[in-house]
């Protein structure tokens, strides 16, 4: 009998794994033949993202800031001293978080597909492609599509957003600044991004889940930003939830990462919030296995756990996305005036990537800013309530 059976080898999964493989004994399923492919993210990542890691990804570029582009033309550009991101080969970062799971003792067996699971008297029992394990408890740590959070009675995330981003052989100028765009034509209900890193750049863009395939998008980006001709060297796409789960605990099982919603809805990142999430939940299994009780009574603990230490940020996070999507392109670009009237720039410098809605009530505690905002945000806000 395994302590825990752990559905994923992305990074929330394998974080997991190596959090409790020293005291426990776990298994890791992973329905790929290796971690990390294919790949579905851009690689953006805090240096405090990457520590709490536990590996060391090779940094391809760091980046002090963005300029961002709003629809009718206006620029706002945020800067810091201090490199503000990383950027990194997600497929990297994963293959060495499973490498460091397996060398804390956990059992990472890939091809192997999580098929459902029942409780029966305390015991957990895990049907997969190859077999059935016994477990205290299955951790679902497998995606947004999670086939764990749907056998425990969740319905599939509504809330989302499609991305697909390529790898252009194009050296972009200025090597320590993203370029941001904002706008109905080319990223309605999200952004898109240039990512310099030396020879090369990463664009992409993600739209929301009303506005159809994101690629016509990215065509268009591509034209307008006069890279189409520029030669691809890699394409990844995937969808980002932004919801979470209704209950990321139940009899004998859990949930983290993009299973569980945990991620910034401001930015769509994932894995700080499934980094924080993962010292929560290895905590409260603990505690659950020294008691002996997996219930779903005492496993609430979890949520709430996380919720404390993360909620805040993702619900502040969750509402000024709402806002935004209520927003028209008139919506921002009044709001990027009134940034540059009201000198509000420097306040956008201080962003800190793991937690950016601190950089809007920043900016909303300056009473003449929050003032000019006033008509914006309330026209949005009954937006966001139809
Ligand atoms: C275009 C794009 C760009 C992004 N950019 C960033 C970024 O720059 N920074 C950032 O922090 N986040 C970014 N994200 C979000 C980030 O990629 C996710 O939040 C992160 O991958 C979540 O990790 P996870 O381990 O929860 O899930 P995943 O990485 O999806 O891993 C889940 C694993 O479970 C496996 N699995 C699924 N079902 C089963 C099953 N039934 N049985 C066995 N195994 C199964 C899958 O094969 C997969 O390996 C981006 C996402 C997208 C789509």
């Amino acid at each position: 009998m395994w302590d825990a059976v752990v559905v994923g080898a992305g990074p929330a999964g394998c974080k997991v794994a190596a959090d409790l493989a020293g005291t426990h004994d776990v298994l890791v399923l992973e329905e790929h033949a290796v971690s990390g492919i294919p790949m579905q993210c851009t690689g953006l990542l805090s240096h405090e993202a990457i520590g709490m890691s536990g590996v060391r990804p090779r940094i391809l570029n760091e980046l002090h800031g963005a300029h961002v582009h709003f629809p009718g033309g206006a620029v706002v550009t945020a800067r810091s001293r201090e490199p503000k991101a990383a950027l990194v080969m997600r497929d990297e970062v994963d293959s060495l978080m499973a490498s460091e799971a397996k060398a804390a003792g956990a059992e990472i067996r890939y091809s192997e597909r999580y098929l459902g699971h029942t409780v029966r008297d305390g015991l957990v029992s895990v049907e997969t492609t190859g077999g059935r394990y016994e477990a205290k408890a299955v951790i679902g740590a497998d995606g947004h599509r999670s086939a764990v959070s749907m056998a425990m009675g969740n319905n599939p995330p509504r809330y989302f957003v499609r991305g697909i981003q390529v790898d252009l052989e194009h050296a972009m100028g200025e090597q320590d600044m993203m370029v941001i765009r904002l706008g109905s034509s080319l990223a309605p209900g999200f952004f898109t991004w240039q990512i310099p890193f030396g020879e090369r750049t990463r664009v992409g863009l993600a739209v929301g889940s009303g506005y159809g395939p994101p690629a016509p998008y990215l065509k268009r980006l591509l034209a307008e930003s006069g890279l189409e001709s520029a030669r691809v060297v890699g394409k990844h796409s995937g969808i980002i939830p932004l919801e979470y789960a209704r209950k990321t605990y139940g009899d004998g099982s859990m949930l983290i990462g993009d299973s569980a919603g945990h991620v910034k809805p401001v930015s769509g990142g994932g894995l700080h919030p499934a980094f924080v999430a993962s010292g929560v939940l290895s905590r409260v299994f603990r505690e659950a296995d020294s008691r002996g009780d997996f219930s779903a009574g005492f496993l609430s603990a979890y949520e709430r756990g996380w919720k404390r230490a993360m909620g805040g940020e993702l619900g502040r996070g969750r509402l000024l996305r709402r806002l935004y999507d209520a927003a028209t392109d008139a919506d921002l670009d009044r709001a990027a005036e009134i940034v540059e009237r009201r000198g509000l720039s420097e306040i956008l410098d201080g962003i800190d990537l793991d937690r950016p809605s601190k950089v809007a009530m920043a900016v909303l505690a300056r009473p003449l800013a929050a003032l000019g905002l006033l008509p914006t945000a309330l026209r949005c806000f009954l937006g966001a309530l139809r």
